[in-house]
């Protein structure tokens, strides 16, 4: 029987007959396929000089992660789930999913429970926080994660449809780890707006001190240009908790696997209602249908689109996206175009993808000294920092990138004054 890593390894091998400007996976020299989880990084990297160059000009406690996934199985009493599909090898694709967070996040089992937690009865809910706890607690006094709640698939007539469901993170969960570390972590509830309590749900959350609402539509099952939203957009411009949402194409979770909803023209109906929208990734990869130009409008770009929105001067204050997962092989050439438009700076905000900067041949570290991005020398460094802190390395690795002399502003990391104070 195939184990985990040669189930990846195999995969990857699969890719490597591919063009090789496709690749999604590549393994940097020095580097294995899988993450290591070491725990405790050792001072000379905390306190190296790249380390200590990245957070040059920013104050950290105004230094949120704006995109980090929570993942369970309930076994805390949380009430996580995680579809049976990603958890059989009937469903390769679903299967491998859960293979890269697992492992992203330290809790392949394999292991035990890295981070110095011992033996925890919380069963994966648990070790999944205990990792993410110690690598945040490895980040300055006063920087910390925005925590993802995942709701549900709904259908239309919104009844629960866990048929097309990948994972479910309750909005309490991510509540209580908000109220438990309330220096670290603020809460980000997830609700499906067919939901036939979805306003209320969304009342709820924010009285608990959420500071946004996440969707992922094209796996959640939403069209976020439905009326059908309305009611819910009307409730969020009023309690002025910002929307972040990705699009472009997903390919992490396939959940309902409705690519369409992704697309970011799709968000104007959010927008027209007042609602601040945050795109994730900056809408980077795959296409959609330019629908300005009718229902079967030509694929373009979804950056493209997403760029037209940005824009457009009547959204000028209430659309943001989030440069997550941006550093990614297959998204690294977004990365580039949006250093290279600075005058997009004041509207981005910093996030990770977390556990995505664990999953190693997700990332190449040799991609960026080839083109030209790092010094050869900070990529030695950046590498080693990846084996304990692969949080820190997705941070450290955008603060250090440089395309023509320009890079990241820092306006983009300070994103805590973006969001309502912490009131949990
Ligand atoms: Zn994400």
């Amino acid at each position: 029987m195939m184990n985990r890593r040669d189930f990846l390894a195999s995969l990857c091998l699969c890719c490597l007959s591919g063009a090789a400007d496709a690749l999604p996976f590549r393994k940097d020299e020095g580097a294995g396929w899988m993450n290591t989880c070491k725990s405790g990084l050792p001072d000379h990297l905390r306190n190296h000089p790249l380390v200590a160059a990245a957070w040059s000009g920013l104050n950290p406690a105004l230094v949120w992660d704006v995109h980090t996934h929570l993942l369970g199985d309930g076994a805390s009493g949380s009430d996580c789930w995680i579809s049976p599909k990603m958890q059989s090898i009937i469903y390769p694709q679903q299967f491998m999913q859960r293979q890269f967070f697992e492992n992203g996040g330290c809790v392949d089992g394999e292991r035990g429970n890295p981070g110095g937690q011992g033996n925890l009865e919380g069963g994966l809910d648990d070790a999944y926080l205990g990792r993410l706890a110690h690598l945040i607690d490895e980040f300055p006094m006063g920087a910390g994660a925005m925590l993802f709640a995942f709701d549900h698939t709904y259908t239309e007539d919104g009844s629960k449809d866990l048929s097309r469901a990948a994972f479910h993170v309750p909005n309490l969960h991510a509540i209580n780890i908000a109220k438990r570390f309330p220096g670290r972590f603020r809460a980000v509830a997830s609700i499906h707006p067919y939901r036939l309590d979805a306003v209320a749900e969304l009342k709820l959350a924010a009285a608990n001190g959420v500071v946004a609402i996440k969707w992922l539509p094209s796996a959640m099952g939403i069209d976020p240009a439905s009326p059908r939203c309305d009611l819910f957009y009307e409730a969020m411009a009023n309690l002025k908790l910002p929307l972040i949402t990705h699009a472009g194409q997903e390919r992490a979770v396939k959940g309902a696997h409705q690519q369409h909803f992704g697309n970011p023209l799709k968000l104007r109906r959010a927008l027209d209602h007042g609602v601040r929208v945050v795109v994730a990734h900056c809408a980077s990869m795959g296409e959609d249908r330019d629908l300005d130009r009718g229902s079967n409008g030509k694929y373009v770009e979804s950056f493209e689109l997403f760029a037209r929105l940005m824009a457009d001067s009547r959204y000028e204050k209430n659309l943001n996206a989030d440069i997550s997962a941006l550093p990614q092989i297959n998204r690294a050439h977004y990365l580039v175009k949006i250093i290279e438009r600075p005058e997009w700076h004041d509207r981005l905000l910093n996030g990770s993808d977390y556990p995505l900067p664990g999953v190693i041949p997700l990332f190449s570290v040799d991609l960026f000294v080839e083109k030209g991005w790092l010094a050869k020398g900070d990529a030695t460094v950046l590498k080693q920092i990846r084996e304990y802190n692969p949080l820190l390395f997705d941070f450290v690795l955008k603060r250090s990138a440089r395309v023509g002399g320009k890079k990241l502003s820092d306006c983009i990391f300070e994103t805590a004054k973006r969001f309502k104070p912490i009131e949990i």
